[in-house]
């Protein structure tokens, strides 16, 4: 009996597990790391291409399956069985990742995958179809967000073939797309923090249509976030802060930051709409947040609304995040949508310019 829990989804055609492992170019040197083997009809065919795979199964039903299926065989000492998350799992090293991935945890094991110190050669994975579009979306199409920018931005994302529903078992409600993911190295690699560029996309995605004024500038949440960590900026380089109140302050209360996101604007997860597929879960716990911590931080910033309306300090941010949107990047008319990466590292690098940061 599947389980729908596990994104248990088997795939029964043997043309696809051979493809799949053909587009991965396996060296016989090769570790494969194998996200779910469930019955093990893809770890087979690994096998026969690479040294040793380590397929991580969270169900012990199926751990047991995979671990059976080459129980006496010579493949059994090349094959080892991790029972667990492999999202909670510190993972040993390897070479690929091979993946007829659950979907439930798309988002965090690529987030996993790219976050790594050293990441994979390749990772080819299945993924549901729209996941897949997102991933390779690029500036300006529908379903270009912030998955878009941030896979694309640490690795050459290629969508390799289009599975249909009735290659598994039992069908899963939506149609399926193998994604070829292929980290930067070495001088491609950019050297900016993982979690600083995520927590810049997050804001720059929090509504997606809207122009990135409206993001920054209308979003208290947002602001307050940026003064506590330019607070901790400046404590850590020993400049001072003015915290006296600010004599009158009458600004922009037309801002509509308590507006909610319109349709089709990003979510807190990588995937953002889901297409109301039952495989999609929006909730993506283990990836860092600075949206989570903003939420966390309000229990120090009791009064965030007139704390950020009075202090100077709170004022200095807003003027700084105005200067970078409209003088020093002039893209505070622009819309998320249509930014491509460039956009973004110049926003990035104005900021931390200000003392800005988002980790
Ligand atoms: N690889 C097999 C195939 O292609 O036929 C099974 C793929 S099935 C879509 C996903 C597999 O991942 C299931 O065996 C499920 O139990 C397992 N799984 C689900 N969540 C997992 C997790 N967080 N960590 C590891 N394995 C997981």
């Amino acid at each position: 009996k599947f389980s729908k829990d596990f994104g248990q989804h088997i795939l029964k055609n043997p043309g696809i597990a051979e493809q799949i492992v053909q587009k991965s170019f396996l060296k016989p040197t090769d570790t494969v790391l194998e996200v779910g083997p469930g019955t093990g009809n893809l770890t087979v065919k690994i096998l026969e291409h690479a040294k040793k795979v380590i397929a991580v199964e969270m169900d012990p039903r199926m751990a047991a399956e995979v671990t059976k299926r080459v129980q006496g065989k010579p493949e059994q000492r090349r094959l080892e069985v991790l029972l667990g998350d492999v999202i909670k799992t510190t993972l040993p090293p390897f070479d690929v990742c091979i993946s007829n991935t659950p979907y439930q945890i798309s988002s965090p094991l690529v987030f996993k995958l790219l976050s790594m110190p050293n990441p994979p050669r390749t990772c080819v994975l299945m993924f549901q179809r729209e996941f897949a579009l997102r991933l390779t979306a690029r500036p300006g199409d529908a379903l270009y967000c912030r998955l878009s920018v941030n896979a694309q931005f640490w690795a050459k994302c290629t969508h390799i073939m289009k599975v249909g529903k009735n290659n598994f078992r039992p069908p899963p409600q939506v149609e399926s797309s193998v994604v070829r993911i292929e980290p930067k190295i070495g001088s491609e690699k950019p050297n900016i923090s993982f979690v600083e560029w995520d927590g810049l996309l997050r804001v720059c995605f929090n509504r997606r249509n809207k122009t990135l004024r409206a993001s920054w500038l209308g979003n208290k949440e947002v602001l307050s976030m940026i003064e506590k960590n330019y607070r901790t900026w400046c404590a850590t380089n020993d400049i001072p802060i003015d915290d006296t109140i600010a004599e009158d302050d009458n600004e922009d209360e037309d801002m509509d930051e308590n507006a909610p996101p319109s349709a089709g604007d990003e979510g807190q997860d990588w995937v953002g709409g889901g297409g109301g597929s039952m495989d999609v879960d929006d909730d993506d716990d283990d990836t860092p947040s600075f949206f989570k911590e903003s939420k966390a931080a309000g229990s120090d910033v009791p009064k965030t609304k007139s704390k950020y309306k009075k202090t100077k300090v709170a004022l200095l941010v807003k003027e700084k995040v105005r200067k970078v949107l409209e003088d020093v990047t002039q893209l505070a008319d622009q819309r998320s949508g249509k930014c491509d990466e460039n956009d973004f590292l110049r926003l990035l690098f104005a900021f931390n310019e200000e003392g800005i940061h988002f980790s």
